[in-house]
């Protein structure tokens, strides 16, 4: 028998929306978990209604993040398209594992040479394949340059021939993410019904 909550409702994160349980317990502290949509929470007595509003709201996003970057981690592919980049280095780095990960935002990628282990930004598994390509080709070139030198982007170009195309459009999603939230309705309408730009002029 499902077990009865101290008060629920629905919660909206990231854009999604949770059902929300919450049950007093005689726990220590505040626990949570995500199963589906539905999030069920546990908290001593003592906390008061306000505080622990005030720290679900954290809770459901981490939670809801990390259970997204799992399902998207799930679905595999990318490890062939970075090791197939990987190869066209002069000196090939190894590449173990691709984890799309949706906690760094303003990092499209990163890469470790130590571990093998390429992060990605999840929102990269939806643009088109080559702007995933050269990002990975630009992180594994940072293992031969430090910085963005000359020498830096004439490795990357060699690896990747999308690399300057592919910069153009990752400045185009942040300045579309970061400007989205103040553009006027009508210009947000105009740039949905766009679609994807085969002939960009
Ligand atoms: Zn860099």
């Amino acid at each position: 028998m499902a077990a009865v909550a101290d008060w629920a409702r629905t919660l909206e994160v990231d854009g999604v929306t949770l059902e929300l349980r919450v049950e007093r317990k005689r726990v220590k502290n505040i626990n949570a978990r995500l199963r589906g949509t539905t999030l069920l929470v546990s908290a001593p007595r003592w906390v008061g209604r306000a505080e622990l509003e005030a720290g679900i709201v954290e809770l459901a996003r981490r939670l809801l993040r990390r259970s997204r970057a799992e399902a998207i981690n799930r679905e595999g592919g990318a490890v062939e398209v970075a090791r197939r980049v990987a190869a066209r280095f002069p000196r090939p780095p190894e590449v173990r594992e691709v984890r799309f990960v949706t906690t760094q935002q303003a990092r499209w990628g990163s890469y470790s040479p130590h571990t093998g282990v390429v992060r990605l930004n999840a929102a990269l598994r939806l643009m088109p394949p080559w702007v995933l390509e050269a990002v990975v080709a630009h992180e594994l070139a940072h293992v031969v340059h430090h910085r963005h030198s000359e020498a830096f982007w004439k490795l990357v170009r060699t690896v990747c021939r999308h690399t300057d195309r592919a910069n153009a459009f990752l400045e185009g999603v942040s300045w579309l993410a970061s400007a989205w939230e103040g553009l006027p309705p009508v210009e947000r309408a105009q740039l949905v019904g766009k679609g994807p730009p085969d002939d960009p002029l």
